[in-house]
Formats: C-alpha cells, structure tokens, sequence
C-alpha cells in the first residue's frame, strides 16, 4: 500500500515560547497527506491552518512531533537542501499574491527559474506558456499594478508552477478575489490537480470550496478536530474501516455545511448518475435534478432538459443515457420514498414489525435493481442486515462486509465486486430515503 508523502504526527507549534505572549497556535496534529490528493484545511481565522502549511513548507520548525515529506525530517536537512526542497518540491500562492512590483509578469514568473540554472531564452519561454495556459499570456510584459487582482492571482499560479512542483500550497487563494476570479482560480488549481496530478494542500475558511478537496481537515483552536472525506471523489488515501459515518448524506452534510438536505440529495443523486461530464454539465444537471426531486418538472420535460444543446439550458447528454439516467432516478425517487415514509411514522407505530416489512420491501427494491437471486437463506439474511443498516445499527462498511460472509455466519456469501454494486445502490436508496439533522 501507497505510504503517505506527507506525515504529520502529533505535530506542536508554539509562538513566542518562554515569553509573556507565548502562544499554542498547533497542538497534536497528525494528519496523512498522499500523493495527488487535493486537501483543504478548514477552519475559523486562527485556528492554526496557515501555521500547519507554512510547517508543511519547511519555514516553521515544529516544537514537538514529527513532520516527514517524502519520508524525510526536511528540518534535519542542510540548509541548502532545505532551500532545494522549498524551491523544487513546493510551490506556494499566497493570498496577498506577493508579486515584485518592479518587475514585469514575465520576469516575475521567470524569476525562480534563474537558480535552476535555465538560460533566459528557456526561462522566458516557459513562463510565457505557463501565464498562457492560466489565461494571462497577453499581459506577460505589464508590471503586476496594472492587472486585477484575478489576474495577479494567476500570474501567481504560473509562478508557483514554473519550478515543476510536487505539491502545491495555496494559502486563502482566492481571499481578496471577487466571485468571477475566485471561480477561475479555483478552477485553475483543480486542474493541476486532476490533469496535473500535483499534491494540493489549501488553506481556506470558505465552505463553498469544500468539494474540490479529496479530505478537509477541520481545525479549531490549533486541534484538528475532524477528518472528512468527499464522498464525491475517488479517494486516494486508503479509507479505514469505522470512518463511514452513518449515510452518504451524512457525510455530504458535513462536507456542505450551509447546503440544505434537498440539496444535498441532489448531489447524492447527481453524484450516481455521472461519471465523466464537465463541470458546467454537472451543475446544470443539478439544477435540472433539483426540480426533478421538486416534483416541479415531470419526466417529459427533464428528458427534455436533459437531451437539449447547453446553449440551450439543456444538459446536452445524449438520448439512450438521459433515458437510462430518467429509468434510474425514477426508479430510486420510488424506492427512496418507502425509506421516508417509514422515518416519517416510525415514532408512532409498532416498530418492529414496520421495520421488517421495510426491510423486506427494500430488499425486494434492492434484488430487482441488481437482478440477484437469492436462496431462502441468504434472503433471510439480507433482510436482516437492510434492518440493522437502516436503524443504523451498522455502518456502510459493515454491512459490505456481512454481505461477503458466509450464509451460515448471517451473511450472503457473495463476491467483493458484488457487494460493492449492492451496497453502492442501497446506500445511495437510503441517502434519498433519510433526513440528516447534522450537529458539528
Ligand atoms: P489561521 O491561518 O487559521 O487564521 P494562523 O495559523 O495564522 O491561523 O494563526 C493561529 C494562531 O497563532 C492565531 O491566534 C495567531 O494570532 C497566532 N499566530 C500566528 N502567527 C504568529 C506569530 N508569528 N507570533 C505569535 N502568534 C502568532
Ligand atoms: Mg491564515
């Protein structure tokens, strides 16, 4: 298995120790960093998270604990190899964008390729076509007072890319930009993410940017007091057993905690229905699906939607797939309701035996959507386990597991990737099914 490239363990920083205004800015921090993850630290101002990053980047020694990148103690390291390191592993944004004021965008950009021993032709050649991949290519012979803050964040961009980084660091990016040049750098260092593959750690206090990241890493008070995973994107780090939290939908109400749980289905659903559409298509979609869920729109007019050119305010996906899409979301909305129905009344009614006929009628949604047959046994079983998984007796994990058991031992019996699509399609059941009352 992949080690980390970047380990924080137990990690302190104290400012100012032995003096009056000593001050505990990081206190056992431990946090696992791997390779092409993009990571968010999250949290109030002050809660520590540039403190960590500037640790991660090799200028603020730790006081206690211990911080590997690479497998390596870079504050054991010479001086000089430090240096290297910072120059050639990290590159870094800063929010303030720290441009030299007297120099043009291309000489600012070249800059940090002078000690890489590049000549000036090489060196101008690539921070042109870096300032031109991020879009900022026409102003390369302006000085940086000229540009708006969007694009000096760009120019910065380039800069922070033209040494070939490893790992990117971008401390509150996108804090002094309006919401147009936000969206675009944020598209920007996506992008060196997902086409790049270069590590992202980000500092940001902005809950909209939550679902670029791989994991967010919550911080208050100098403590990393939670550790979510987007249920959105694949995940890079290998997840333990016992860190699924009860539903998706749980996890997505901790990953957006301003959106409401409609929109959150949304994303749920969104998020079943589409592999490889594009960020734009995906948002339109959503917004389509928003109104499906609504009962606003019927199924002629989201086909519809669905098929229509983008200029259009369609979705543009082509015919036999919106058909497919429709087939599923209807299908799942259906089933899903049963779920509700049973939370909406489960405090009045005789629990047991409502929660068994639920069990049962969702194990029948669950054989029909994934054309299993079963013996009476392992049927039995199945509706065993759908009830504990639905009273939250067990977790995601758990009951994956319990499907790869034996029948004799209470499970199915059934293989890896066979669980995986049956646990897969009954947690995104459930999701559409359960409201979240999310409390941090
Ligand atoms: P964040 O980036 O989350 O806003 P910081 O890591 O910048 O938080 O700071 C964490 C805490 O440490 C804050 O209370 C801040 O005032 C304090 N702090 C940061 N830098 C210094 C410093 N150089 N000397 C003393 N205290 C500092
Ligand atoms: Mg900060």
């Amino acid at each position: 298995m992949a080690k980390p490239l970047i380990v924080c363990r137990n990690l302190d920083i104290i400012y100012n120790k032995g003096k009056s205004n000593e001050f505990r800015a990081l206190a056992n921090v431990s946090t696992d960093i791997y390779e092409g993850e993009y990571i968010i630290l999250f949290g109030a101002s002050g809660s520590g998270k540039s403190t960590l990053m500037y640790s991660i980047q090799g200028s603020l020694p730790p006081g206690g604990g211990t911080l590997l990148i690479g497998g390596e103690d870079i504050y054991a390291l010479p001086i000089i190899e430090r240096v290297y390191f910072q120059r050639y592993v990290m590159g870094i944004i800063f929010q303030q964008f720290n441009l030299i004021p007297s120099l043009s965008v291309l000489d600012n950009v070249a800059l940090p390729m002078i000690f890489a021993n590049a000549d000036k032709v090489t060196r101008e050649r690539r921070a042109q076509s870096l300032l031109d991949r991020f879009g900022v290519g026409f102003v390369s012979h302006k000085i940086p007072a000229m540009l708006s803050g969007g694009q000096q964040q760009r120019v910065s961009v380039a800069r922070s890319m033209v040494n070939d980084p490893k790992i990117l660091l971008a401390d509150e990016p996108t804090g002094n930009l309006d919401s147009v040049s936000t969206q675009q750098v944020m598209d920007k260092i996506d992008e060196i993410n997902t086409f790049d593959r270069r590590t992202i750690i980000m500092v940001s206090h902005n809950a909209a940017h939550l679902s670029y990241a791989h994991r967010v890493y919550y911080l208050k008070d100098g403590w990393v007091v939670r550790e979510v995973v987007n249920p959105q994107r694949k995940q890079i780090k290998p997840v333990k057993e016992g860190e699924t939290i009860v539903t998706e939908l749980e996890q997505l109400a901790r990953l957006y905690p301003y959106d409401s749980v409609d929109t959150l289905r949304v994303k749920s659903l969104v998020n079943y229905l589409t592999q490889d559409y594009t960020y734009n298509q995906l948002v339109r979609l959503e917004q389509i699906i928003a109104k499906y869920i609504a009962g606003k729109i019927d199924n002629k007019t989201l086909l519809r939607s669905l098929t229509s050119q983008y200029e259009k305010g369609g979705v543009e996906i082509p015919q036999k797939e919106a058909v497919r899409m429709i087939k599923l979301s209807k299908r799942l909305l259906e089933q899903a309701s049963d779920v509700r129905r049973f939370r909406a009344d489960n405090k009045t009614s005789k629990l047991f035996f409502d929660q068994h006929k639920l069990a049962e009628r969702l194990r029948d949604h669950l054989l029909s959507s994934n054309r299993l047959k079963l013996a009476k046994k392992q049927d039995n079983n199945l509706v065993e386990l759908i009830a504990d998984r639905v009273v939250g007796v067990k977790n995601e994990a758990e009951f994956n597991e319990m499907l790869q058991k034996s029948v004799s031992s209470g499970g199915l019996s059934i293989n890896e990737k066979e669980a995986d699509g049956l646990t897969r399609y009954f947690e995104k059941l459930i999701a559409q099914g359960v409201d979240v009352s999310y409390k941090s």
